[in-house]
């Protein structure tokens, strides 16, 4: 069964990881998928290609996340591309991991400017258009660290606390119009971003996962198709982890 059909997404950061397999889990169940990236221009390319294979109309846009003029940019094309926005995932994140003493201004702002101010960017300019359709799924990707902190991550963990924050903040708002916004909290995922941590911490983090194994991105994007189907009608303001009962 097709759980999105018809309905149109609009994803951040999806050139790679995580936003990728949310991407190509939205196409294969029958949404158009509209996303962005950065600095992946060929893999954004690829994603496009492989997308429109599963017969849904699918577009990549250079956009920065954390710019408020790109967002507003981005959006404008979207929909005159796309006319319509059923579901957004922000999802667009980067860790600058760092112990307090040694953080710099630079390595917390860029962190939080591109994990949470992305978030605002965004849904500024999509209420508007969810708001006249009266209806629409938000769906923010955060991380178990921000609910549960970690050593080296000070930065991180705030940008995604705030996300969550700033989640069900929306949820209250927006309730009354039918959007629905919800937080997916991944625990500890196999992509580029937890590829260059060492063996040690690694296995230290498997010897906590009940499921006892690292989480796939396919893991993680299967839980954003129930939260941007139907199947979720009735879920909204929730966090969501993914982590193998690693945080519970
Ligand atoms: P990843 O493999 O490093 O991919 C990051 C994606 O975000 C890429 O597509 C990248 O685009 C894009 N991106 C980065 N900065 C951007 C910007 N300023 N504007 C637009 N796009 C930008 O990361 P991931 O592991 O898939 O993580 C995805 C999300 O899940 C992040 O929010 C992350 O914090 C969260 N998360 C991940 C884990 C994990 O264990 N992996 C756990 C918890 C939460 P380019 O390729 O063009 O650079």
């Amino acid at each position: 069964m097709k759980l999105l059909e018809g309905k149109t997404a609009l994803i951040t950061g999806a050139s790679r990881g995580i936003g990728q397999a949310i991407a190509q889990q939205f196409a294969a169940h029958g949404a158009h998928v509209a996303f962005t990236y950065l600095a992946s221009a060929e893999k954004a390319a690829a994603l496009e290609k492989e997308l429109r294979q599963q017969g849904v109309k699918a577009m990549g846009f250079r956009s920065d996340a954390s710019s408020y003029a790109e967002a507003e940019k981005l959006v404008d094309e979207v929909l005159k591309e796309f006319q319509i926005l059923d579901v957004v995932v922000n999802n667009a994140g980067i860790t600058r991991d760092n112990l307090i003493l040694r953080m710099s201004e630079q390595q917390w702002d860029e962190v939080l400017t591109t994990n949470l101010k992305s978030v605002f960017n965004i849904c500024k300019q999509v209420v508007r258009t969810m708001m006249k359709n009266r209806g629409g799924s938000i769906i923010n990707v955060s991380s178990v660290v921000g609910l549960t902190g970690n050593a080296g991550q000070t930065n991180y963990a705030a940008s995604k606390a705030g996300m969550i924050g700033f989640t069900k903040s929306l949820a209250k708002e927006l309730g009354s119009r039918n959007i629905r916004c919800n937080v997916v909290a991944p625990g500890f995922i196999e992509t580029d971003m937890t590829a260059g941590l060492n063996e040690e911490v690694k296995a230290q983090y498997i010897k906590n996962i009940p499921l006892g194994r690292y989480g796939s991105p396919d893991d993680v994007a299967r839980v954003c198709v129930f939260l941007a189907s139907d199947l979720s009608a009735y879920v909204s303001g929730q966090v969501i982890s993914v982590c193998g009962g690693l945080h519970t």
